[in-house]
This record gives structure tokens, C-alpha cells and sequence, in this order.
């Protein structure tokens, strides 16, 4: 590891545990900070791309992720209504390349498990309950203060990652001021048993909702989703989400039937959010701290990219800062270039996309979804 040795990294989400295991395996002293008190059991599934395969192979955690997931290289549309016909079954591009599904659903709290295993295996460590609430910096380090259960704890490192999500207080801290903002569109999503047939993603455009669709994530599991104009659903809790989401459901057939029926009786979790977007213009460091993942840019999840460039972003910093010696105006060129336009350009894409579903526009589907296959097929 040349650039640096000593990285605080904040936030354990998917970009700040591939950055810890990358910079851990290189040999630096890394350390995770972490809000919450643990990563939790509750969630929903994830959509994962053959780019973020790929990008796992080389974390080297691809063996762990293809038990625990459910491989699919079909996504299938079906017309709105009881009978709902198939309207296309596309065989999808492997955008990871041959040695990669096209897609694999996953159950979200175990691609955190898997990543965070690996981290600590290889000597990270990840300290949960610390939320970092002020970060100073000199020409030499950067310094965080934390909150903890312990009261307050200052802590300094040659380098700082702000991997902290959307709502970034790192971002924040270094005085950029891009926010998310909301689209217009907020989705339900339940994770619910996978009827056996219902072996890849299948999408459903129009209805009640922009899109009801849903993804396999494992031999008995899957998760289902609706697509609404977005609603203040603050404080709803799994019962109110399961009845709203069953009643929104009621024109969908096929596996949707199934679908309803688990609905109808109530599911465990439900997750409701608004879609956002961003991107942080260049550069997404100011001095000895950088933001990356859904910190630097976020968007519409219509082409189920937004975990996929998180963790792409973590690759490329791993690789400038392990062949850089020092923290340099070229190392930083170099990250920016490999980085900024590719992700803004899936969010560019992303967000086309939904403009066109809000407006029931219909545009260039397919000629997007060629521009984001080519552009992520390749290497970062
Ligand atoms: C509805 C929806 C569906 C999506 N579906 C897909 C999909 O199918 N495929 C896909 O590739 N992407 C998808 N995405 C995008 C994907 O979820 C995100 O891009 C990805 O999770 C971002 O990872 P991250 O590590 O950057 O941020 P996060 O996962 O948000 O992690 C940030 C972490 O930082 C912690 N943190 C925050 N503040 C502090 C602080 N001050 N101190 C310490 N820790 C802090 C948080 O607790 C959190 O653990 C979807 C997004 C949405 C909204």
C-alpha cells in the first residue's frame, strides 16, 4: 500500500466495506465507522448486476455471494391486468462478462454479513455505535470526532472515506453542498416466499403503479416491489404497508397472485422510500477526505446500478491509492476521471428513465438500457 497506511473509512454499507477490504488486503491499517449498532437482520433484496459480480470476484467474496444469492440471465415484462400475458422474455447482457450471471438477487443482510466477514478477516477493523459528528484536517491527517456510547473520541488518519450514504455527514463536514433530491416517485417493497416458477425478474409497466416488478433472491425467497408517485408514508408500520401494497397490487396477475395472497395475511417487513438524485460535481475530495457511493451520487434504482457503482468507486480508489505514492493532484485526477463521468452517466440514464415512466413517455428504452450494458461491461 503506497499512498497511504492508516484509513479511517465512515459508514459499513456496501462502498465502505469493499474500500475496507481492498485497502486491508493491501496492507493498510484500516478502520470502519459505524452509526448503527450493528448491521441488523431486517431488510430487503437487491438487484446485483454483472458489474458488481465481477467487482465481488475481485473482493473476493464472488464464491460466498453466488451460495447465498439466486443467478438469473431473463427479465421478463407482462402486460398490467388479471391474465397479464408476456409481453417479452430479454435475455439480459452479462455485463460482468462470461464467468458471471447476467443478474443475481440477493437478500440484503446477507451480501452485509459476507462483506463484512471478509473485511475482518483481512484485519479491518469495524467499530459499530460510532457516528462521526465533526472532521478536521492539516496538510499531514484528518481528524474525526466520534459520538459514541463512551461519550465523545477523537480519531486521526493519514486518509478519510466518507462512504456514509445519502444523507452523508461527511459531505456535509467538507463543505459540499449537493443534497440528494427527491424524483417524485417512492417505492414499497416486501420481501416475500418465491413461488418455484418464478425464476427470474419479471416488470410490469402501468396500473395503479409505474412498476410492479420483482426479483428472486434465493431457492424459497424473493422481493417484490411497486413503483408510486411518492406519498408521505412516515411512520407506517409493516401491517399498514402490507395492505396498501396488497390493495395496489389488485390488478396484477400472474405471480402477483401469489404475491397478494402473502400480503393479504401481512409481511414481516415492509420498506418504503422515495427515489433520489444526485452527483457530486468533480472534485469528490477536499484534501485528505473523499466521499464515495450514495455520498457522491444516487438515482433512481431503473437500471439497478446505484450498489453496483457504490461499490466500483471503492474498487477504483482501492487501485489509484495501492499504485500512487503519495495522496497527489495525479492520484486524484486519476480517480475523478475513472470515476465522475461513468457514474454520472448512469445516473443520467437512470433518471431518463424514470422521467419517462412519470410522464408515461414512451422513449428509447431499450437504446438507454444498450448505453448503460456497453458502458458497464467495461472494466472501471
Ligand atoms: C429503493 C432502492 C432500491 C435500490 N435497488 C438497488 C438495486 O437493486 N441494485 C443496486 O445496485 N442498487 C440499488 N439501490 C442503490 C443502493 O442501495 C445504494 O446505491 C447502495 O446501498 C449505496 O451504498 P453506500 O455504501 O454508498 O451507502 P449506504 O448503504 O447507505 O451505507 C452508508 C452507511 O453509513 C452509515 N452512516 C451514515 N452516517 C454516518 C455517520 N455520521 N457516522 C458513521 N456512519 C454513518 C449508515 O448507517 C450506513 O450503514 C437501490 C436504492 C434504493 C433507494
Amino acid at each position: 500500500m503506497s499512498a497511504v497506511q492508516n484509513v479511517g473509512i465512515v459508514g459499513a454499507g456496501a462502498s465502505g466495506l469493499a474500500t475496507a477490504i481492498l485497502l486491508a488486503e493491501a496492507g493498510a491499517d484500516v478502520v470502519v465507522y459505524e452509526a448503527k449498532p450493528s448491521l441488523g437482520a431486517l431488510g430487503s433484496g437487491i438487484t446485483l448486476q454483472g458489474n458488481v459480480l465481477r467487482a465481488f470476484d475481485r473482493l473476493g467474496i464472488w464464491d460466498q455471494v453466488r451460495a447465498r444469492s439466486f443467478s438469473f440471465d431473463v427479465t421478463g415484462i407482462r402486460a398490467p391486468g388479471p391474465e397479464a400475458p408476456v409481453v417479452a422474455e430479454m435475455h439480459d447482457n452479462r455485463m460482468g462478462g462470461p464467468d458471471y450471471p447476467a443478474t443475481a438477487g440477493m437478500f440484503r443482510p446477507d451480501l452485509a454479513e459476507i462483506m463484512l466477514a471478509r473485511a475482518q478477516a483481512l484485519g479491518a477493523t469495524v467499530r459499530f455505535g460510532a457516528q462521526v459528528t465533526a472532521l478536521t484536517q492539516t496538510d499531514d491527517d484528518a481528524t474525526l470526532t466520534l459520538a459514541t456510547d463512551g461519550g465523545p473520541e477523537d480519531v486521526t488518519h493519514e486518509l478519510v472515506v466518507g462512504a456514509d450514504g445519502l444523507n452523508s455527514a461527511v459531505r456535509d463536514l467538507i463543505g459540499i453542498e449537493t443534497r440528494p433530491e427527491p424524483n417524485g416517485m417512492g417505492i414499497f417493497r416486501a420481501f416475500v416466499k418465491r413461488p418455484a416458477e418464478a425464476d427470474h425478474t419479471e416488470l410490469v409497466f402501468g396500473g395503479p403503479c409505474y412498476i410492479a416488478g420483482f426479483c428472486p433472491t434465493g431457492e424459497d425467497t424473493m422481493y417484490a416491489y411497486l413503483v408510486e408517485d411518492k406519498q408521505d408514508r412516515q411512520g407506517m408500520t409493516s401491517q399498514e404497508g402490507s395492505k396498501i401494497m396488497a390493495e395496489l397490487a389488485r390488478p396484477y396477475g400472474a405471480h402477483w397472485n401469489a404475491i397478494r395472497a402473502q400480503l393479504e395475511e401481512g409481511v414481516e417487513h415492509i420498506n418504503y422510500t422515495w427515489f433520489t438524485s444526485h452527483v457530486v460535481a468533480e472534485p469528490w475530495n477536499r484534501g485528505r477526505v473523499v466521499i464515495i457511493g450514495d455520498a457522491a451520487h444516487s438515482c433512481p434504482p431503473t437500471v439497478a446500478q446505484g450498489a453496483a457503482q457504490a461499490v466500483e468507486d471503492a474498487v477504483v480508489l482501492g487501485d489509484v491509492l495501492t499504485r500512487h505514492d503519495a495522496l497527489t493532484d495525479e492520484l486524484w485526477a486519476e480517480f475523478h476521471g475513472r470515476r465522475i463521468p461513468r457514474a454520472t452517466t448512469v445516473v443520467e440514464a437512470s433518471n431518463q428513465l424514470a422521467s419517462w415512466l412519470l410522464a408515461h413517455e414512451r422513449g428509447d428504452v431499450q437504446g438507454l438500457h444498450t448505453t448503460i450494458s456497453d458502458l458497464v461491461s467495461q472494466e472501471p
